[in-house]
């Protein structure tokens, strides 16, 4: 029996998670739902309550409540993540707020299933410290392109990849050109042509911000250098990732994209267990397209790499002030370019210095947000 506990059981992740837990139960796996936890949809976490029957209902952005057996404030997702009968932790919670529930995770010995890119954006050293220590826990990615690599590098030493070839859908407006883009709304912004996900992830889907994080979890998740990780565009979204050998073949990971299948995945390693998945007819799909990224037109792409290469707080200040501009995109303060240009202005103005322990990532995402606040008011 293996305990599983979802952090965000509400979002997008969350809830598919909860539908790839029934199914594995369905086909006989022994698991068991522990817990969820839900920020402020209350709603929908005792809707979950009540369908799941888990051992323990959060709600993390309220302190107090009406009981309803519900648990209240981040300290009560912390300690569920120590509870005796959690073996498996799903990260589907958005932004920086994943970071510390992740570190616990790992140092409590837990396998750590990770939607939360910005986990690794923000404490990368840190968790891969931890990861290192003796009686640590695991951690298995469940982000698409990253689970893809996963399975690919699977079998392969470091000395025969020549690089990582992460794909990109290039979000809603890969085509657009730089006029369009100017008027760019959050409700066009919202809508992603391939996939169903979040606010935030599809803002930073629109952007290419995503891929910018994507592009450091993929350093802290596999050690390759960033001269060793590409960026493809691919728009159908069915090829996952890539890898390039040193005999000049390249792998790929195809699959219709459902998030479900790697977060199915990330709990059944190394198995691949079926279940409701359409299956693939590349003949009906007919065409794959590929492109080299738009880099002048989507420059949240080479912050990811300018992040990444200066490394230490670098890449949290780059996370804080993107959270910091997709809300502000979303509340019509600026606009969809100023997103990117925003963020670049945090980062020129920071000094890097090194993350030795937690707190000095929440002092370096304190002050990108602080200083995102100076740019744009
Ligand atoms: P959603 O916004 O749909 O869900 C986020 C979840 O986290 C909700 O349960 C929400 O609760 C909760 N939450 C929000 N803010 C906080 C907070 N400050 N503290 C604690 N809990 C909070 O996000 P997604 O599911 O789309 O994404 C989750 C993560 O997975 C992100 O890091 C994203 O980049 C990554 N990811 C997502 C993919 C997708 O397809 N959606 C694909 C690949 C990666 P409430 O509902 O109550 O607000
Ligand atoms: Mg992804």
């Amino acid at each position: 029996m293996a305990g599983v506990l979802i952090l965000g059981a509400t979002g997008s992740i969350g809830q598919q998670s909860l539908e790839v837990l029934q199914n594995l139960k369905n086909r006989g796996y022994d698991l068991d739902l522990i817990g969820i936890t839900a920020h402020k949809n209350r709603v929908l976490l005792e809707k979950q309550k009540e369908r799941y029957r888990p051992r323990v209902a959060i709600l993390t952005g309220q302190e107090a409540g009406p009981d309803q057996g519900i648990e209240y404030g981040s300290g009560a997702l912390l300690q569920s993540i120590y509870r005796d009968d959690v073996d498996i932790v799903i990260n589907g919670l958005v932004g920086i707020s994943g970071l510390e529930p992740s570190l616990a995770a790992i140092e409590s010995g837990k396998k750590l299933a990770l939607a939360n890119k910005e986990s690794l954006v923000t404490g990368g050293p840190l968790i891969n410290e931890l990861l290192a220590k003796e009686g640590s826990g695991s951690l298995i990615p469940v982000d698409s392109e990253h689970s893809a690599l996963y399975q690919l590098l699977q079998g392969h030493g470091k000395g025969d990849i020549s690089s990582l070839i992460l794909t990109a859908s290039g979000g809603p407006f890969f085509f657009s050109s730089r006029e369009e883009m100017e008027q760019i709304t959050p409700e066009q912004a919202l809508r992603h042509p391939t996939w169903a996900m979040g606010g935030k992830i599809s803002i930073d889907s629109a952007t290419m911000m995503n891929k910018a994080l994507e592009v450091i979890e993929a350093y802290w998740l596999f050690g390759v250098d960033y001269d060793k990780i590409e960026v493809l565009v691919h728009p159908e979204s069915i090829v996952h990732s890539l890898i390039r050998l040193e005999d000049g073949a390249v792998l790929g990971h195809m699959g219709i994209p459902d998030m479900k299948v790697p977060i199915q995945y990330a709990l059944t390693w190394p198995r691949h267990e079926g279940g409701e998945f359409e299956s693939l007819d590349l003949a009906r799909v007919a065409r794959l397209n590929f492109y080299q990224p738009r880099w002048a037109d989507f420059p949240a792409l080479e912050l990811g790499y300018e992040a990444g290469r200066r490394g230490a707080s670098m890449p949290v200040v780059l996370n804080g002030a993107n959270e910091e501009a997709v809300t502000a995109f979303l509340q019509g303060r600026i606009s969809f370019l100023e997103i990117a240009s925003s963020v670049g202005g945090v980062m020129a103005a920071h000094d890097p210095y090194p993350l030795t322990d937690l707190q000095a990532v929440l002092e370096a995402d304190k002050w990108a947000r602080q200083k995102f606040e100076e740019e744009v008011s």
